[in-house]
């Protein structure tokens, strides 16, 4: 009935999420509010690291990428489940240490690190540093150097494939700011130059080509393209690459009628092309890594709101608007992406009304959705929209000074804040 099988519906026909009354948490923690269900994270991240180990002999690393939802409650989930993560900011990198998280199994990504977080990953000689360009290279060796640490990087490599998604969120293809690109070798010489470099240790290669795929195709086409690039390393430059990360960008369901990516399935495909290209080019397998960032707690979140005005326009319309919007939801605004949502105090009820979601900020495409499904709305109703646990939080903004809902985790029937709503007082800290 509902997009996955965490939600339900208790007897008085009120939705549940992993067996709580979302209307008790609303009432409780007020809203807007985000409520994540730790089991479903759990839960997912053991399908990820499950299937690896299944299929690849070789060492292999889950990393949680952590932009998709980042505080410190997550990054101790995740120490308990035994993954790495990626961070692409000092910010995150800072979240991840603050909750304890062991340094060495961070991953540090971004197209653009400053020396600042350069220097922050070195002093903290975390994981393995994700090399986006050559000025980085260079950066990243002398300040190893001064340091008296050696760095172990990936170089972040474009492997040239289309994922056929929304171009937004297309990162492979050869235009894309991130990486290095294998023609005209300017991959080839970063390579050499990190041979030559002594504070930095080459230990793999990284792509990500993009998010929210959902086919296996563009997964092997992108790893058939890094297996070659690695055979054309040990032929030329007499290095052997130890590791190969594909990235992330498992696709999801946002909607009940949406097909997703089978996780289980891709990783065995990949895999066994892995291995056979391995045994093709006489290469040692490599350890594989990979980053699911949305598919870990896309389906895990909901956000709950508290209906307002309702407006209908002519015959054709109606709008109900939220006590949130666009700041805690920036999605639709951005790409256009569909939610489902119910009202949870009526989830029992048939749905008969198509309405347009609107937030509460000052511009017309402040919206959550256009036609969604609903019961009969009226104000006060407690609005769930589901599957908000990736990109949502953590694309927060103070819009209209707007405040940052509070982060509700659900375990095993308890709640607990994970993170708290932000006061008032919170923001004006900063101001002068
Ligand atoms: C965004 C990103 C991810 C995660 O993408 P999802 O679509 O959320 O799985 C992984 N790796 C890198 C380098 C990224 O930029």
């Amino acid at each position: 009935m509902y997009i996955s099988e965490n939600f339900s519906n208790d007897e008085e026909g009120n939705l549940t999420i992993s067996g709580v009354n979302t209307l008790d948490i609303a009432k409780k923690f007020k809203t807007p509010l985000y409520v994540m269900d730790v089991n479903l994270i759990r839960k997912n991240c053991r399908k990820f690291k499950g299937a690896l180990e299944k299929y690849c002999e070789t060492n292999s690393f889950v990393c949680y990428a952590s932009k998709a939802f980042s505080c410190k409650k997550i990054y101790e989930i995740m120490k308990e489940e035994k993954m790495c993560v990626d961070v692409v900011s000092l910010g995150e990198l800072f979240t991840a240490i603050s909750a304890g998280f062991p340094k060495e199994k961070i991953y540090f990504h971004g197209n653009n690190k400053t020396e600042e977080e350069l220097e922050f990953a070195v002093k903290n000689e975390i994981g393995k540093i994700v090399v986006d360009n050559l000025s980085e290279l260079k950066k990243l060796n002398e300040i190893a150097e001064k340091n008296n640490v050696v760095m172990k990087i990936l170089l972040r490599i474009k492997p040239g494939v289309d994922a056929h998604v929304h171009e937004y969120v297309t990162t492979g293809k050869i235009d894309s700011k991130f990486g290095f690109t294998i023609e005209e070798n300017e991959a080839l010489g970063a390579v050499k130059l990190a041979k030559e470099l002594k504070n930095v240790k080459l230990e793999g290669l990284h792509c990500h080509i993009g998010s929210q795929i959902l086919e296996i195709k563009p997964f092997l086409l992108a790893a058939e393209v890094m297996m070659k690039f690695i055979k054309k390393i040990k032929d030329e430059c007499e290095i052997e690459i130890n590791e190969l990360n594909l990235g992330g960008g498992f696709g999801v369901k946002y909607l009940k009628t949406d097909s997703f990516l089978d996780v289980d399935e891709c990783l065995k495909n990949v895999i066994s092309l892995i291995k056979q290209k391995s045994n093709e080019f006489n290469l040692k397998m490599p350890s594989i890594a990979i980053e699911p960032g949305r598919a870990i707690v896309a389906q895990a979140g909901i956000t709950l709101y508290t209906i307002g005005s309702i407006k209908q326009i002519l015959k054709e319309k109606t709008y109900i608007s939220v006590d949130g919007g666009m700041t805690d939801n920036p999605r639709y605004i951005l790409y256009k992406s569909l939610y489902e949502a119910t009202i949870a105090n009526k989830a029992a009820e048939k749905k008969v009304k198509k309405y347009s979601i609107a937030g509460k900020c000052c511009e017309s495409g402040d919206l959550i959705g256009e036609n969604v499904l609903l019961q009969e709305a009226e104000e006060k109703d407690i609005l769930a929209v589901f599957a908000t646990g990736a990109y949502n939080y953590s694309m927060f903004s103070n819009y209209n000074r707007n405040l940052c809902p509070a982060v509700v985790f659900v375990e095993d029937g308890k709640c607990s804040i994970a993170v708290k709503r932000q006061t008032l007082e919170d923001l004006i800290r900063n101001d002068v």
